[in-house]
């Protein structure tokens, strides 16, 4: 066994690190305040080489091991919760579907771009009616005359007004009495395909989460993602990887409130002493540093066994559980530990807070997380 990053994912570490630290934190707190996007640091994020990070050389991606995407998503909530989110779905729900289930046409004309920077990823499954009950896809597409005519709502989507294209899921027909659900590749720019961005967020509030409405959009059969019938079977896999981003995700948030709590407690003086050399402080701290300790193990080991190739789908799903519900505690925490001035946002943990809650409801709630759980280990 061997707890130690290779020197590729130290190199990784530290330039995410100095990037976030320098582009990314600084303007964290203005841009959850305007909501405003931030395309500037994808651009800078493109010239790193970071957009295909964990995809193939020859589709422009950087060939590194999922411990790597783990890194760059922890970095970047550490700073910038915002920016973890569209950065994780841009590769775990945008990239890796069609990277897993594309072919070489689709990789070359989809995924190249998404390497590039040039189109953010996205994907569309969750529905107004649909949500953990994915199956519950109401979407049709209905062939004919070599094309699927597709109509529909989807909801919550990341990153759509950014995306040149997104795969979503569609019933494509029937089975056996049961829905065939299929994956469609739809240019965003295709005609009577509509994108909204128009929630107003508790948290995340510099991401893209839209509503995309699909009238009549035409497109060629051959932007079918893998086998028709298969869409139930490729969102399962999309999302087991995209636990290990979520929870990536929650160690990084988790990790910027305890260091604004750290540095916090040992500025701040009541009773003429500052208040880190009280013990109920230091061990409030001594809990967050272990809790997000242990969900980093957990994040690094389920990215692992995915690139061993060996099976995953539980440590995912417990490392995106621990991790988002720690975060939420661990940021509560840090909140608590600023008093009243935790509740201003000013001092950013507040936003850290809001940011977090996400975690514990996207790509599978907590709920299904362990409904997964429990099936994973024979209940
Ligand atoms: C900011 C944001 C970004 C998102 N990004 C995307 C995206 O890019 N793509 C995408 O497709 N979706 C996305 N989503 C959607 C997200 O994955 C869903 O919101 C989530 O899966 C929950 O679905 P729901 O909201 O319909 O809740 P529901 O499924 O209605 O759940 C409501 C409550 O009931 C519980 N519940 C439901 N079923 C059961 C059960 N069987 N047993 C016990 N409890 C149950 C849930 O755990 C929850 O507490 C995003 C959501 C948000 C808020």
């Amino acid at each position: 066994m061997n707890f130690d990053l290779t020197s590729e994912q130290q190199m990784i570490k530290h330039m995410i690190k100095q990037f976030v630290d320098e582009e990314v934190a600084p303007g964290a707190l203005e841009r959850d305040r305007t909501k405003q996007f931030p395309v500037e640091i994808f651009k800078k994020l493109s010239s790193l080489g970071m957009m295909g990070l964990p995809f193939p050389e020859k589709y422009g991606g950087g060939g590194a091991d999922t411990i790597s995407f783990a890194i760059v998503v922890e970095e970047l909530s550490r700073g910038c919760g915002s920016t973890g989110i569209t950065y994780s779905a841009h590769i775990s729900l945008g990239g890796a579907p069609i990277h897993l289930f594309g072919t070489e046409e689709q990789k070359r004309n989809y995924l190249i771009p998404i390497c590039k920077g040039e189109s953010l990823g996205a994907f569309g499954l969750t529905e107004p009616n649909a949500g953990s009950d994915a199956g519950g896809t109401r979407t049709s597409a209905k062939e004919e005359n070599g094309e699927f005519i597709i109509n529909g709502n989807k909801c919550f989507i990341t990153n759509a007004s950014y995306a040149h294209h997104l795969a979503l899921t569609a019933v494509t027909g029937e089975k056996n009495g049961q829905k065939e659900i299929s994956a469609i590749i739809v240019p965003t720019n295709a005609e009577g395909f509509t994108i909204m961005d128009n929630y107003e967020k508790m948290g995340l509030n510099a991401s893209n989460t839209t509503e995309l409405v699909l009238e009549n959009v035409k497109v060629s059969v051959d932007n079918l993602l893998g086998k028709r019938g298969e869409g139930f079977r490729q969102f399962l896999i999309t999302l087991d990887g995209g636990r290990i981003g979520i929870g990536a995700m929650a160690v990084g948030i988790a990790q910027g409130a305890y260091e604004k709590a750290l540095a916090y407690a040992k500025e701040r003086k009541q009773f003429g002493k500052s208040i880190s050399s009280f013990q109920a402080i230091q061990f409030k701290l001594a809990d967050m540093a272990m809790k997000i300790e242990l969900a980093r193990n957990m994040v690094y080991k389920a990215a692992w066994l995915k690139d061993q190739g060996r099976l995953f789908s539980k440590e995912a799903a417990m490392c995106k559980l621990y991790a988002s519900e720690m975060c939420m505690e661990v940021t509560d925490q840090a909140v608590q530990i600023h008093g009243g001035y935790g509740y201003m946002k000013e001092y950013q943990v507040e936003r850290m807070m809001r940011d977090a809650k996400l975690l514990e409801i996207g790509e599978g709630t907590s709920e299904v997380q362990r409904m997964v759980i429990s099936r994973l280990i024979g209940c």
